[in-house]
């Protein structure tokens, strides 16, 4: 069954500026953004063009493998006196940051929806998802780097430190979907721990991390401790993987495992962020209500382009029905739209890859015998690359939606009988990546929340909680990943642990003409009473 939806489309009648979108910046300013970009004469260039038009938005040069390593020669340069700065001085500047990111918010997310395509409130997500971040460094990164004295291997002779070195130069690769909040949630705590960045965002996204290097500047970070290359991954990926001291790579699991391989030769370390199939869990004892209303954001935010978007939902067989009403009922009231204002509920997808991989997906599960409650189709009138909020069931194992990543706003609803049957088939995915659970009693719903193989799991909450909270670590179990962003592992990360013990008097070998019989069993007595001591 395919019902055709009411979901309304709002367009913008001012005078067009950057990528022929009304009321955003001028042409003018994104030249000078792109001036900010790592760029050599001869530099080839690509065009890029605004989703909500088709229309071009920069001229972005596009480094080679030898101008990527210059950029990395240059960071390497500066890494010294960056580190020598104290980690006061570097929160001062995260600081800074946080008021210059919500003062000037305007032009980011005129920026944001100009070159991804999402609705405004969307990209507030990323406004606020980057001064949270600012601010949760700017304020603890000095405390969680401090050097800790431990307990040494004997009581007042060994004095033990654990210091913190930043790991030197750190390549990090982000995709188009947030390039504001994760060009902040992997760039900031890397400056913070005294590294240098080379960073290249997906050219799709490049103004809008730009932007945040025109801030970060003015608050004090030097020019050259993060440079921006912009280009394919198949041109300067090599350049990046072997010149890094850390690489933190955002995007595809494909593409991550790729890196993975290479980066082995080297030995050097990183951090994944991959893809996501996330489910949300109804249980029995749900406020339906709440839980549309919430299914909504989850899997409609950012058009479903994000990965802790959920993409699969189990609810009670006993609210099954009403839950797909009310569901529906609110996806179809979403307002489409190419507003760079607050009017459209949800914005376009960001390409048209992206578009083709959405309808393909669509159009395979239809295939398959599976049932569009909502949506299913694109909205050309309201932009090129616009789908409608798509809520499908009866979605067979044999159709591509089921189990493969959409990255897009398809969401798939199953019905259960009983909660291990939904915990089994919610874990019944190669991703790990984020998991929601709705109930009335959150003491059993954060119990079920620990039976769920995924990296964040929020209760009553689709996803935000947990991406908001940036004391809380954040990253994918199983195919989702390897290391964590936000919280102190995404600080720690970015540097080499080393630790000094310093020996006084007493050696930990017999001394001269002491039986080692006698040693051993006075270190013996020794390791027991150890063991006993308080405060250890
Ligand atoms: P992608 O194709 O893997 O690309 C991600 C980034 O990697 C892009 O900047 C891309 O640039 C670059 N890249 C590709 N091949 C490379 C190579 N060989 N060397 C170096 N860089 C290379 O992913 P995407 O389609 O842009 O992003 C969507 C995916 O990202 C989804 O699967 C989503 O779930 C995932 N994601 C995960 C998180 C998370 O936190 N777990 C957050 C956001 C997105 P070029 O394409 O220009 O080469």
């Amino acid at each position: 069954m395919t019902s055709s939806t009411a979901v309304t489309v709002e367009r913008e009648q001012r005078p067009t500026t950057i990528g022929g979108v009304v009321g955003a910046p001028p042409v003018s300013r994104a030249e000078t953004l792109v001036s900010r970009a790592v760029s050599g004469p001869g530099s080839e260039s690509v065009t890029m063009t605004a989703p909500f038009t088709g229309l071009p938005t920069a001229v972005l040069p596009q480094a080679s493998d030898w101008l990527t390593r210059s950029a990395f020669g240059r960071a390497r340069e500066a890494q010294p006196s960056w580190a020598a700065t104290s980690a006061a001085q570097r929160q001062r500047i995260l600081l800074r940051l946080h008021e210059l990111v919500l003062a000037r918010q305007r032009e980011g997310l005129d920026l944001v929806q100009v070159e991804s395509g999402k609705s405004r409130l969307d990209a507030f997500d990323e406004i606020s998802a980057t001064a949270l971040v600012a601010d949760y460094y700017g304020r603890r990164s000095a405390r969680l780097l401090a050097p800790r004295r431990a307990p040494g291997a004997l009581p007042v002779l060994t004095r033990a430190t654990h210091t913190r070195h930043p790991r030197g130069v750190v390549g990090i690769i982000s995709p188009w979907n947030y390039p504001l909040a994760l060009t902040a949630m992997d760039v900031l705590p890397a400056l913070a721990a005294g590294n240098t960045v080379v960073q290249k965002p997906d050219n799709q996204t490049a103004l809008s991390a730009l932007w945040l290097h025109e801030l970060a500047e003015q608050a004090g970070l030097p020019r050259d401790a993060w440079q921006i290359v912009l280009g394919k991954g198949s041109v300067i990926g090599d350049a990046i993987v072997e010149e890094s001291d850390y690489v933190c790579f955002t995007g595809s699991t494909p593409t991550g495992k790729r890196l993975a391989s290479s980066i082995a030769g080297r030995l050097t370390g990183y951090s994944l962020e991959l893809g996501g199939k996330n489910p949300m869990i109804v249980l029995p004892d749900a406020d339906v209500t709440k839980a549309a209303a919430g299914a909504v954001t989850a899997c409609f935010a950012s058009a479903g382009q994000l990965c802790v978007s959920v993409e699969r939902v189990y609810v009670h067989d006993s609210l099954r029905e009403r839950f797909l009403a009310e569901f529906a009922r609110r996806a179809r009231a979403l307002r489409l739209g190419a507003s760079l204002d607050y009017r459209a509920d949800m914005g376009s997808l960001t390409t048209e890859e992206q578009l083709r991989a959405v309808s393909a997906h669509v159009a395979d599960a239809r295939e398959h015998g599976a049932t569009v409650v909502t949506g299913g189709e694109a909205r050309p009138e309201a932009g090129p690359l616009f789908f409608e909020p798509t809520i499908l069931t009866d979605v067979p194992a044999s159709a591509a939606v089921f189990a493969d990543e959409t990255f897009g706003p398809v969401v798939s609803v199953y019905g259960y009988t009983d909660i291990d049957e939904a915990v089994e088939r919610a874990n019944d995915t190669a991703f790990g990546l984020n998991a929601s659970v709705w109930s009335r009693d959150t003491r059993h719903a954060q119990e079920v929340a620990t039976r769920l193989k995924a990296g964040t799991v929020n209760v009553n909450e689709g996803y935000a909680a947990t991406f908001g909270t940036v004391g809380v670590p954040m990253g994918g179990m199983k195919e989702s990943g390897v290391g964590r962003r936000n919280g102190a592992e995404g600080l720690l990360k970015y540097t080499e642990s080393q630790s000094i013990a310093v020996q006084r008097g007493l050696r930990l070998r017999p001394g001269r003409g002491v039986p080692p019989a006698l040693w051993t069993a006075a270190l013996t007595a020794g390791l027991r009473l150890l063991r006993r001591m308080p405060g250890r």
